[in-house]
Protein backbone atom coordinates (compact mmCIF):
# COMPACT_ATOMS: atom_id res chain seq x y z
CA UNK A 1 0.00 0.00 0.00
CA UNK A 2 2.91 2.17 0.70
CA UNK A 3 6.10 2.29 -1.31
CA UNK A 4 8.43 4.76 -0.11
CA UNK A 5 11.51 5.65 -2.34
CA UNK A 6 14.68 7.23 -1.39
CA UNK A 7 12.58 9.57 0.74
CA UNK A 8 15.01 13.04 2.15
CA UNK A 9 13.15 15.82 4.08
CA UNK A 10 15.63 18.83 4.33
CA UNK A 11 14.45 21.56 6.37
CA UNK A 12 15.89 25.07 6.30
CA UNK A 13 16.74 27.24 9.05
CA UNK A 14 18.23 30.60 8.57
CA UNK A 15 20.61 32.08 11.18
CA UNK A 16 19.96 35.56 12.67
CA UNK A 17 23.15 37.63 12.02
CA UNK A 18 24.12 39.70 15.08
CA UNK A 19 24.53 43.35 15.22
CA UNK A 20 23.13 46.01 12.64
CA UNK A 21 24.97 45.80 9.93
CA UNK A 22 24.80 42.00 9.97
CA UNK A 23 20.95 42.33 9.73
CA UNK A 24 21.58 44.54 6.78
CA UNK A 25 23.86 41.73 5.14
CA UNK A 26 21.47 39.26 6.24
CA UNK A 27 18.85 41.00 3.85
CA UNK A 28 21.20 39.95 0.92
CA UNK A 29 23.01 37.19 1.67
CA UNK A 30 21.28 34.86 4.29
CA UNK A 31 22.99 32.04 5.85
CA UNK A 32 21.25 29.14 6.87
CA UNK A 33 21.92 25.86 8.41
CA UNK A 34 20.28 22.56 6.44
CA UNK A 35 19.15 19.61 8.65
CA UNK A 36 18.07 16.04 6.85
CA UNK A 37 15.78 14.66 8.77
CA UNK A 38 15.02 12.02 6.40
CA UNK A 39 17.61 10.88 4.24
CA UNK A 40 16.61 7.91 1.20
CA UNK A 41 14.32 6.50 3.17
CA UNK A 42 12.64 3.47 1.43
CA UNK A 43 10.57 0.86 2.73
CA UNK A 44 7.27 -0.59 1.93
CA UNK A 45 4.17 -1.41 4.06
CA UNK A 46 1.64 -3.43 2.81
CA UNK A 47 -2.03 -3.64 3.23
CA UNK A 48 -3.23 -5.26 6.45
CA UNK A 49 0.59 -4.55 7.75
CA UNK A 50 1.35 -3.83 11.22
CA UNK A 51 4.55 -1.78 11.74
CA UNK A 52 6.36 -0.14 14.53
CA UNK A 53 8.59 2.97 13.92
CA UNK A 54 11.26 3.30 16.73
CA UNK A 55 14.68 5.23 17.34
CA UNK A 56 16.48 7.53 19.81
CA UNK A 57 14.62 10.98 20.25
CA UNK A 58 15.69 13.21 17.03
CA UNK A 59 16.56 10.53 14.18
CA UNK A 60 13.26 11.36 12.50
CA UNK A 61 10.45 9.29 13.09
CA UNK A 62 7.65 12.02 13.26
CA UNK A 63 9.32 13.53 10.26
CA UNK A 64 8.52 10.27 8.78
CA UNK A 65 5.38 9.66 9.75
CA UNK A 66 4.30 13.53 8.78
CA UNK A 67 5.43 12.54 5.04
CA UNK A 68 3.72 9.33 5.18
CA UNK A 69 0.30 11.11 6.51
CA UNK A 70 0.87 14.02 4.08
CA UNK A 71 1.01 16.48 6.79
CA UNK A 72 3.93 16.97 5.01
CA UNK A 73 6.18 16.92 1.46
CA UNK A 74 9.84 15.74 0.84
CA UNK A 75 12.47 17.47 -0.44
CA UNK A 76 13.00 14.77 -2.97
CA UNK A 77 12.21 10.91 -3.30
CA UNK A 78 9.27 9.24 -4.21
CA UNK A 79 6.28 8.19 -2.08
CA UNK A 80 3.43 5.91 -3.51
CA UNK A 81 0.39 5.79 -1.98
CA UNK A 82 -2.06 2.97 -2.81
CA UNK A 83 -0.80 3.21 -6.20
CA UNK A 84 -0.51 6.79 -6.56
CA UNK A 85 2.50 9.05 -6.71
CA UNK A 86 1.78 11.78 -3.70
CA UNK A 87 5.00 13.04 -2.94
CA UNK A 88 4.65 15.68 -5.64
CA UNK A 89 1.13 16.07 -5.28
CA UNK A 90 0.11 20.10 -4.68
CA UNK A 91 -0.97 20.82 -1.14
CA UNK A 92 -4.99 20.77 -1.58
CA UNK A 93 -4.61 17.86 -3.72
CA UNK A 94 -2.48 15.89 -0.96
CA UNK A 95 -5.33 17.41 1.89
CA UNK A 96 -8.13 15.31 -0.38
CA UNK A 97 -6.33 11.94 -0.67
CA UNK A 98 -5.08 12.77 3.31
CA UNK A 99 -9.11 13.00 4.41
CA UNK A 100 -10.15 10.33 2.37
CA UNK A 101 -7.14 7.74 3.35
CA UNK A 102 -5.72 8.21 6.74
CA UNK A 103 -6.76 8.13 10.21
CA UNK A 104 -4.09 9.84 12.94
CA UNK A 105 -4.03 8.93 16.35
CA UNK A 106 -1.74 11.15 18.47
CA UNK A 107 0.29 10.63 21.65
CA UNK A 108 -2.03 13.58 23.43
CA UNK A 109 -5.23 12.55 22.18
CA UNK A 110 -6.27 15.97 20.48
CA UNK A 111 -10.15 15.82 21.83
CA UNK A 112 -12.43 18.76 21.88
CA UNK A 113 -13.46 19.18 25.42
CA UNK A 114 -16.34 21.26 24.59
CA UNK A 115 -17.77 18.19 23.29
CA UNK A 116 -19.11 15.10 24.32
CA UNK A 117 -17.29 12.01 23.40
CA UNK A 118 -19.86 10.98 20.90
CA UNK A 119 -20.05 14.29 18.90
CA UNK A 120 -15.45 14.13 18.90
CA UNK A 121 -16.09 10.90 17.08
CA UNK A 122 -18.40 12.18 14.74
CA UNK A 123 -16.43 15.25 14.24
CA UNK A 124 -14.11 13.38 11.53
CA UNK A 125 -17.03 12.63 9.30
CA UNK A 126 -18.24 16.37 9.34
CA UNK A 127 -15.74 16.73 6.37
CA UNK A 128 -16.80 14.07 4.17
CA UNK A 129 -20.32 14.27 3.07
CA UNK A 130 -21.85 11.07 5.01
CA UNK A 131 -25.44 11.90 5.34
CA UNK A 132 -26.66 12.18 8.77
CA UNK A 133 -28.44 8.49 9.35
CA UNK A 134 -25.15 6.96 8.04
CA UNK A 135 -23.21 9.26 10.17
CA UNK A 136 -25.02 8.23 13.55
CA UNK A 137 -25.05 4.43 12.71
CA UNK A 138 -20.74 4.56 12.11
CA UNK A 139 -20.45 6.55 15.50
CA UNK A 140 -22.40 3.79 16.94
CA UNK A 141 -20.81 1.08 15.46
CA UNK A 142 -16.89 2.49 15.91
CA UNK A 143 -17.85 3.91 19.88
CA UNK A 144 -19.07 -0.32 20.44
CA UNK A 145 -15.79 -1.35 18.38
CA UNK A 146 -13.69 0.01 21.12
CA UNK A 147 -15.66 -0.03 23.62
CA UNK A 148 -16.23 3.44 24.98
CA UNK A 149 -20.61 3.30 23.80
CA UNK A 150 -21.36 3.65 27.40
CA UNK A 151 -19.21 6.97 27.93
CA UNK A 152 -21.16 8.43 24.55
CA UNK A 153 -22.27 11.36 26.49
CA UNK A 154 -19.54 12.25 28.72
CA UNK A 155 -16.75 14.74 28.12
CA UNK A 156 -13.41 13.89 27.30
CA UNK A 157 -11.72 15.03 31.02
CA UNK A 158 -13.93 13.16 32.43
CA UNK A 159 -12.57 10.12 30.98
CA UNK A 160 -9.58 8.29 32.07
CA UNK A 161 -6.43 8.47 29.71
CA UNK A 162 -6.97 5.40 28.43
CA UNK A 163 -10.69 5.82 27.68
CA UNK A 164 -9.46 9.18 25.95
CA UNK A 165 -7.24 7.62 24.04
CA UNK A 166 -9.94 5.04 22.57
CA UNK A 167 -11.93 7.94 21.87
CA UNK A 168 -9.34 9.16 19.82
CA UNK A 169 -8.99 5.75 17.89
CA UNK A 170 -12.76 5.71 17.34
CA UNK A 171 -12.36 9.19 16.03
CA UNK A 172 -9.53 8.01 13.77
CA UNK A 173 -11.72 4.80 12.20
CA UNK A 174 -14.82 6.26 11.77
CA UNK A 175 -14.39 7.36 8.79
CA UNK A 176 -13.04 3.73 7.40
CA UNK A 177 -9.17 4.89 6.59
CA UNK A 178 -7.04 2.77 4.78
CA UNK A 179 -3.80 3.42 6.67
CA UNK A 180 -3.94 4.53 10.77
CA UNK A 181 -1.01 6.22 11.60
CA UNK A 182 -0.02 6.21 15.11
CA UNK A 183 2.47 8.72 16.92
CA UNK A 184 3.69 7.17 20.50
CA UNK A 185 -0.36 6.63 20.97
CA UNK A 186 0.61 4.79 24.27
CA UNK A 187 2.92 8.08 25.49
CA UNK A 188 1.29 9.66 27.96
CA UNK A 189 -0.47 6.34 29.20
CA UNK A 190 0.36 4.49 32.59
CA UNK A 191 0.89 0.76 31.64
CA UNK A 192 -2.06 -0.93 32.29
CA UNK A 193 -3.72 1.67 30.16
CA UNK A 194 -1.10 1.33 27.13
CA UNK A 195 -1.68 -2.50 27.05
CA UNK A 196 -5.07 -1.60 26.88
CA UNK A 197 -5.07 0.61 23.74
CA UNK A 198 -1.55 -1.44 22.59
CA UNK A 199 -4.32 -4.68 22.47
CA UNK A 200 -6.63 -2.95 21.10
CA UNK A 201 -4.64 -1.87 18.34
CA UNK A 202 -3.51 -5.73 17.61
CA UNK A 203 -7.46 -6.09 17.49
CA UNK A 204 -7.91 -3.69 14.80
CA UNK A 205 -5.03 -5.20 12.88
CA UNK A 206 -6.42 -8.48 13.09
CA UNK A 207 -9.48 -7.08 11.89
CA UNK A 208 -7.71 -5.63 8.54
CA UNK A 209 -6.33 -2.58 9.65
CA UNK A 210 -2.65 -1.29 7.96
CA UNK A 211 -1.12 0.68 10.78
CA UNK A 212 2.17 2.13 11.13
CA UNK A 213 3.02 3.53 14.76
CA UNK A 214 5.92 5.68 16.30
CA UNK A 215 6.92 3.96 19.88
CA UNK A 216 9.63 4.48 22.29
CA UNK A 217 8.78 0.89 23.83
CA UNK A 218 10.29 -2.11 23.03
CA UNK A 219 7.21 -4.06 24.63
CA UNK A 220 4.96 -2.07 22.45
CA UNK A 221 6.71 -2.78 19.14
CA UNK A 222 6.65 -6.26 19.82
CA UNK A 223 2.55 -5.97 19.30
CA UNK A 224 3.91 -5.05 15.61
CA UNK A 225 4.38 -7.32 12.76
CA UNK A 226 7.45 -5.50 11.87
CA UNK A 227 9.94 -3.08 13.66
CA UNK A 228 11.43 -0.60 11.14
CA UNK A 229 14.61 1.09 13.42
CA UNK A 230 15.96 4.56 12.13
CA UNK A 231 19.03 6.88 13.45
CA UNK A 232 20.32 10.03 11.83
CA UNK A 233 17.41 9.98 9.48
CA UNK A 234 17.75 6.70 8.15
CA UNK A 235 16.03 3.42 8.10
CA UNK A 236 18.79 1.35 10.10
CA UNK A 237 17.27 -2.18 9.98
CA UNK A 238 13.97 -3.91 9.72
CA UNK A 239 13.00 -6.98 12.05
CA UNK A 240 10.48 -9.01 11.29
CA UNK A 241 8.55 -10.55 14.33
CA UNK A 242 8.94 -14.66 14.85
CA UNK A 243 5.26 -15.76 14.00
P1 LIG B 1 11.90 12.30 16.22
O1 LIG B 1 10.44 12.27 15.93
O2 LIG B 1 12.58 11.00 15.93
O3 LIG B 1 12.21 12.78 17.61
P2 LIG B 1 11.98 14.51 14.33
O4 LIG B 1 11.45 13.94 13.07
O5 LIG B 1 11.06 15.33 15.15
O6 LIG B 1 12.61 13.33 15.22
O7 LIG B 1 13.26 15.42 14.00
C1 LIG B 1 14.35 14.97 13.19
C2 LIG B 1 15.36 16.12 13.02
O8 LIG B 1 14.80 17.15 12.21
C3 LIG B 1 15.76 16.79 14.33
O9 LIG B 1 17.12 17.12 14.23
C4 LIG B 1 14.89 18.02 14.38
O10 LIG B 1 15.52 19.04 15.11
C5 LIG B 1 14.77 18.39 12.90
N1 LIG B 1 13.48 19.04 12.59
C6 LIG B 1 12.24 18.50 12.69
N2 LIG B 1 11.28 19.36 12.31
C7 LIG B 1 11.93 20.52 11.94
C8 LIG B 1 11.50 21.79 11.44
N3 LIG B 1 10.21 22.06 11.23
N4 LIG B 1 12.47 22.73 11.19
C9 LIG B 1 13.77 22.46 11.39
N5 LIG B 1 14.23 21.29 11.85
C10 LIG B 1 13.35 20.31 12.12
Amino acid sequence: MIEVDGLTRIFRTYKKQPGFWGGVRGLFHREYEETAAAKDVSFRIAEGEFVAIMGPSGCGKSTLLNLMGMLDTPSSGSYVFAGQEVATLPEARLAEVRKANIGFIFQSFNLVDELTVRENVELALLYHAVPAAERRRRVDEVMDRVGIAHRARHRPSQLSGGQQQRVAVARALVAEPRLILADEPTGNLDTAHGEEVMRMLRTLNEEGATIAMVTHSPAHAAYAGRTVEMLDGRVLVQTRRAA
